[in-house]
């Protein structure tokens, strides 16, 4: 049976799997705050049901995520219709001080709790995963990829450094880290794979059942060994300093959105906005400034 929300879906192919599916293929999934709490509450519901042993997340339609919605006008129901999910309680988007609450809250402590669920994730990624797209990629442990998948990561267009979950260097190696943040450029699942950030690839038509067939082999192990196994790897990435790295990136981050508010009277640089973006009246003068 699917369960819907508004904008995430629910279901459970097979026994022991939770597919939760992003769904608002209208905006190539791009992340509103709905779905992103949408998103956290159908995490949350497969990590505490002890029938569920593998969390596979996709995208409905042509594209995984084309990352954060710069769209998005409701950036105040966070608090207000969306309960706060951390310890952050000075959430605003007048200040840069509120504005650092907000984007811990919504972008890297729900993507740690996210990363930490300990249930094996795989991420089916089809399509684009940009921006916000690919902190929806990283925090699964898996990934498998269609062959028509592209990864980018555009935010330096945009006046920050990256998005907020800077996993960069760890998914694809220091050096092809900066060339991705350098360039811009977008990237194939074939060049993915080849750097280690993507498990697997397969053609548009097999990927459902390839990713169903690799997460159905993992829900036959025993269930607290993989658990312990997840945790081990994540300990090791942890002791390289991911997480102390990941937490002076988001600062720096935050200092991005700080100079363009200065600058632009936004949270990013206009200039490098898509025209469909920049042109549009109904977009928050929040995000492209004035
Ligand atoms: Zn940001």
């Amino acid at each position: 049976m699917t369960e819907q929300q508004a904008t995430v879906l629910y279901d459970e192919p097979a026994s022991g799997i939770a597919r939760i599916t992003l769904n608002r293929p209208h905006r190539g999934n791009a992340q509103d705050v709905q779905l992103t709490y949408e998103l956290n509450d159908a995490f949350m519901r497969a990590a505490h049901d002890r029938n569920i042993a593998v969390i596979i997340l996709r995208g409905n339609g042509k594209h995984f995520s084309a990352g954060h919605d710069l769209k998005d006008t409701t950036h105040d129901k966070v608090g207000r219709d969306f309960p706060i999910t951390s310890t952050w309680g000075d959430i605003e988007t007048e200040s840069v001080a509120g504005w650092y609450g907000w984007e811990r809250e919504t972008y890297l402590d729900m993507c740690r709790r996210w990363r930490d669920i300990p249930k094996p994730t795989i991420a089916q990624v089809s399509g684009a995963c940009i921006g916000g797209g690919l902190m929806l990629a990283w925090v699964c442990d898996l990934i498998v990829a269609s062959d028509d998948a592209i990864f980018q990561d555009p935010v330096v267009n945009i006046g920050a450094n990256a998005v907020e979950f800077f996993a960069h260097a760890w998914e694809i190696g220091p050096r092809r880290a900066k060339e991705m943040l350098f360039t811009t450029d977008s990237w194939s699942a074939e060049d993915a794979k080849d750097w280690g950030m993507v498990n697997r690839v397969v053609s548009r038509d097999q990927i459902d059942a390839a990713t169903l067939a690799l997460a159905e082999q993992i829900a036959s192990k025993p269930r607290f060994a993989i658990k312990m196994a997840k945790e081990s790897v994540n300990a090791a990435v942890d002791a390289q300093g991911q997480r102390q790295a990941m937490d002076q990136a988001f600062a720096l981050h935050q200092l991005c959105h700080a100079q363009n508010r200065q600058m632009f009277g936004g949270l990013l640089d206009p200039s490098g906005l898509p025209e469909s973006i920049r042109n549009d009246e109904r977009v928050s003068t929040l995000v492209k400034g004035k």
